[in-house]
């Protein structure tokens, strides 16, 4: 007799060998069958997203998708990261099939934003793009061309490409942390960089924390669990919140605040910790500026320059108490050796003129200013009971403890002031670079692959070697014009260097010359009072004085001409959205293209939409942070619909084009506005490297094998190896420009703390004065009496009405890609809505899903409201991240945001206040805006 040899996985799918499925559970069990299985992540700015999925496919079908589950343990006792995962990325699949998806290139046929489309050949959408950039090139110079900045839905290789194209013709690109306003402000103020970005496990460490302008409860869903954990072992949770926030549930202490007056919360949990005599003396002494002396004639810094002929102008001075005289504060450590700095006191000291003058310590002022924020002062402010003000102090002096600040804080106006003042108590309490402490931030790192390979001049590691010896030439050269410098110093004067000649601006004067902001930032109303002079007096000076270099001098010479916005969607995005764009810069523009998958708001108004291959029907890196540690792999699991394809292979086609398109008018180079001559005959091999990266599987190999040289994966690491694990913890943080910023080891065994470096090797901040600076003598901050934290009320920004609209992500769009996506719409009210207190909505005579007029300065747009008591009254709160399309007029809230910049983030020429990629910049708030809410007769 033979026997049939089982097949396993036939047995596996009827319940066991040998036994035969009943007829139904097989017809279940053929609905979860498969063919192949490949990973995937959700390449789009899900910060810190990067959840390793697997992605199911039968018959060229996606029939399934769930988490992977396969993160392996860090460090002993911490637990692991999984599941990874939301239900966003369970329903991702969804999107594949959306109504929204565009299918072939199209090309305005009606008036911009008629609607009307025709369908045309790549070959014709192309060609004619290709003539719009080579008419601006000739008649005004490269740099109207403009690659709006965004984080790129798809990835890596979204963005990477189209700005290594538009940047090889000298177009420029926007600085992507201004477009999505990410940028912190105050945390760069104190440190010189503003992201620390400790790993998401390490808060497993902490004793207290605190959630401010966060809900993680909504946001960071995949990652909340350690939160959660760490309480379960004795932590205490914190969430200020101005309404009763959904993360509250989860909190040993709620405490509801005004909005935008955090500032004065935390300067007075500042009060109370020196008062009471709790702060960490050692700390402040080594770590902070809080012992340097400042004069009393000027209030500046005491300077080398002050004291003698030919000294640094950066060399400040503490007191010591050990000789009883002055001590210059070490330039290239932060350990102070046998010094011990006086904190309180003044003394007298003579200058190199021989006049005498008095000197206090930066404490000693700050100590005057918190004078003003004893808790019952900070109260009337905040309003937040001043004994729970000394409570939180008391807490966060005693304990291992963590402020997360999260995206919101990004957002206000004075969001500066706020943060400054809440790293203050981290600095009182000495609670950061120590496991389970700190700010938290968000940061990218530990992928070097498309920064060397397109900095390379041909493939091959051999090459990528050959960058990374001519960055660390360069940055030695640097090191040897100032010895004292630290190599983080060093790489970030290098950015600041090369941020002159490359095309990533910041583009806060171009937002000026052409947005249509111009008018809003001079409206006197809508900014701060202590602002003693116009807004256009601190952009002339900042113009006048070179502070902002060659962007902004480009920026009020050239009018843009040809827009591509790629993966993003910025007529959504943009603080005052359509009201503000569709007169200014889109009047301006011959020619705007949306590269994306779907038909969105930007892409209703471009003259042409490039229809690319959605996640899961193309290979994609999504951008690596020190939040998850890893590189994660998304492969592509079902071909694209016929004619529509990635990236890599659009911008190739497109370089082709206009190489092609060139050649017909005679054109072979460029010359940009800096001179540079860039060559256009031969500019698909230039941006191919003669072919070789011609392809996304040739350019993803590259990125990966790059990585390798870099040491930023394992040796041995490959595309194909990544295939089969789909991510990869990181061995180093690369050479981006956030990459030193984390200032750690990384140990491969624990949870990554940001931050050691200064506070175990005592290596200096990237600041003026080489410690996290809490007193800016910037002349302007001085001006504005913002030298030192302060509270400052939110400006009426969007003129005098009774509500104050503030905004988060919603439990459905961390990014705002899923905003339409079917399964998940039929899992809410599914469209837009304006969240509202139920006794103000009594007092209007309004019910729950009525639809209003929200109105101010700016405009109107209509929406149902949804009532809730948790909503505090006089705020109403519009979640972000709805396409305007979904309301029905077609506009949302930040068609309602007057996009205002505060003056003072346009001050430079002072140590660390200067651009590089993704640093200093003024970006445009949207919290607090002004509205009123009618009741439509
Ligand atoms: Fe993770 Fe973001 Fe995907 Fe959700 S959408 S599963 S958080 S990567």
């Amino acid at each position: 007799m033979t026997t049939k040899p089982i097949d396993a996985s036939e047995a596996a799918r009827n319940g066991g060998a040998g036994r035969t499925a009943p007829a139904t559970e097989h017809r279940y069990r053929k609905n979860v069958e498969w063919d192949s299985v490949t990973w995937a992540t959700h390449c789009v700015d899900c910060y810190p997203g990067n959840c390793p999925y697997r992605v199911y496919v039968k018959d060229g079908v996606i029939v399934g998708e769930e988490q992977a589950g396969t993160m392996p343990v860090v460090e002993e006792g911490v637990p692991d990261m999984n599941p990874l995962g939301c239900q966003k990325g369970a329903a991702w699949s969804g999107l594949l099939n959306a109504p929204e998806r565009v299918l072939h290139p199209l090309k305005r046929a009606g008036a911009r934003g008629a609607g009307k489309w025709a369908e045309v050949s790549w070959n014709q959408a192309l060609t004619e793009i290709a003539d719009h950039i080579l008419d601006a090139i000739e008649e005004d110079g490269p740099e109207t061309i403009i690659n709006e900045g965004t984080p790129g839905e798809g990835g890596l290789m979204t963005g990477f490409m189209f700005s290594r194209l538009i940047g090889l013709l000298g177009g420029l690109a926007l600085d992507t942390n201004a477009t999505i306003n990410d940028f912190s402000p105050g945390i760069y103020l104190t440190f010189g960089k503003f992201d620390p970005a400790s790993s998401i496990d390490d808060i497993f460490h902490t004793e207290f924390v605190m959630y401010t302008h966060s809900n993680p409860a909504y946001t960071m869903i995949p990652s909340f669990h350690f939160t959660t954990e760490a309480r379960y072992k004795g932590a205490e949770v914190v969430v200020v919140a101005p309404d009763c926030s959904p993360s509250h549930t989860h909190a040993d202490y709620y405490v509801p605040i005004k909005p935008g007056t955090d500032a004065a919360l935390g300067l007075a949990m500042a009060q109370v910790i020196i008062e009471e005599g709790t702060y960490n003396r050692e700390f402040v002494c080594e770590q902070t500026d809080l012992p340097l002396l400042v004069r009393v004639d000027n209030w500046r810094f005491l300077r080398g320059s002050d004291m003698r002929d030919g000294a640094r102008d950066d060399q400040f001075y503490i007191w010591d108490e050990v000789t009883d005289a002055l001590a210059e504060a070490p330039l290239a450590t932060l350990a102070l050796g046998g010094l011990r700095p006086a904190l309180s006191g003044s003394r007298s000291v003579q200058l190199k003129d021989g006049t005498t003058t008095h000197v206090v310590s930066v404490f000693e002022l700050m100590k005057e200013r918190l004078a003003g924020y004893t808790p019952e002062k900070a109260s009337e402010m905040c309003g937040v009971n001043p004994e729970m003000i000394r409570t939180l102090a008391r807490k966060i002096a005693s304990k291992r403890g963590s402020i997360f600040c999260g995206g919101t804080s990004f957002k206000y106006y004075h969001s500066d002031l706020m943060l400054r003042s809440y790293l203050l108590v981290l600095a009182l309490t000495g609670n950061w670079g120590r496991k389970g402490t700190g700010p938290v931030e968000w940061s990218v790192a530990g992928f070097d692959g498309p920064f060397l390979s397109f900095a390379k001049s041909d493939v091959g590691r051999g090459e990528a070697r050959k960058v990374l010896e001519l960055r660390k030439a360069l940055t030695g050269a640097i090191k040897n014009e100032d010895p004292t410098m630290t190599e983080e110093m060093a790489h970030i004067e290098l950015m600041h260097r090369f941020a002159q000649v490359q095309g990533q601006v910041p583009p806060a004067m171009l937002w000026y010359e052409h947005w249509g902001y111009k008018e809003n930032w001079n409206n006197r109303d809508y900014n701060d009072p202590s602002m003693q002079r116009p807004f256009d007096d601190f952009i002339k000076e900042a113009l006048a004085k070179d502070w902002w270099k060659a962007p902004a001098r480009t920026a009020t010479t050239k009018t843009p001409r040809v827009y591509f916005e790629v993966g993003g969607n910025a007529m959504r995005r943009t603080r005052g959205g359509q009201n503000l764009m569709l007169p200014n810069i889109w009047a301006k523009l011959r020619c705007a293209v949306s590269v994306d998958w779907r038909m969105n708001t930007t892409g209703m108004w471009a003259d042409y939409v490039l229809p690319v291959a959605h996640h899961f029907e193309k290979m994609a890196f999504m951008f690596p942070t020190p939040h998850l540690m890893n590189l994660t792999f998304s492969d592509k699991a079902v071909e694209p619909p016929p004619g529509v394809m990635a990236e890599v292979e659009m911008a190739v086609m497109l370089a082709e084009k206009i190489e092609e398109r060139a050649k017909a008018r005679g054109i072979t180079e460029v010359t940009d506005a800096l001179g540079a001559v860039r060559p256009i005959a031969g500019l698909r091999n230039l941006f191919t490297m003669n072919g070789a990266l011609d392809n996304t599987e040739s350019v993803a190999r590259e990125w990966v094998s790059d990585a390798v040289e870099s040491g930023n994966l394992p040796e041995g690491t490959s595309l194909d190896t990544l295939r089969e694990k789909g991510y990869m913890r990181f061995l180093n943080w690369g050479m981006g420009p956030m990459s030193h910023s984390q200032a750690a080891d990384i140990k491969m065994d624990e949870t990554h703390t940001a931050f050691t470096w200064h506070t175990e090797k005592k290596v200096p901040y990237p600041t003026l004065t080489r410690r996290a600076q809490f007193y800016i003598d910037h002349e302007w901050f001085m001006e504005a009496d913002e030298a030192l934290p302060c509270h400052k009320d939110n400006p009426p920004q969007g003129g005098d009405y009774p509500f104050s609209m503030t905004s988060g992500h919603n439990r459905w769009s961390v990014h705002s890609m899923n905003i339409t996506n079917k399964t998940l719409l039929q899992t809410h009210r599914g469209r837009p809505h304006l969240v509202m207190n139920d006794s103000d909505a009594a007092r209007l005579g309004i019910r729950d899903e009525e639809e209003v007029d929200v109105h101010n300065d700016l405009g109107t747009f209509i929406v149902p409201v949804k009532l809730s008591p948790s909503v505090r009254p006089g705020q109403v709160i519009s979640y972000n991240g709805w396409e305007p399309y979904q309301y029905k007029t077609w506009k949302g809230a930040s068609d309602l945001e007057p996009g205002m910049v505060k003056w003072l983030h346009f001050a430079g020429d002072y140590g660390h206040l200067r651009y590089w990629p993704l640093q200093w910049q003024p970006v445009p708030f949207d919290r607090g805006i002004r509205v009123e809410v009618s009741k439509i007769d």
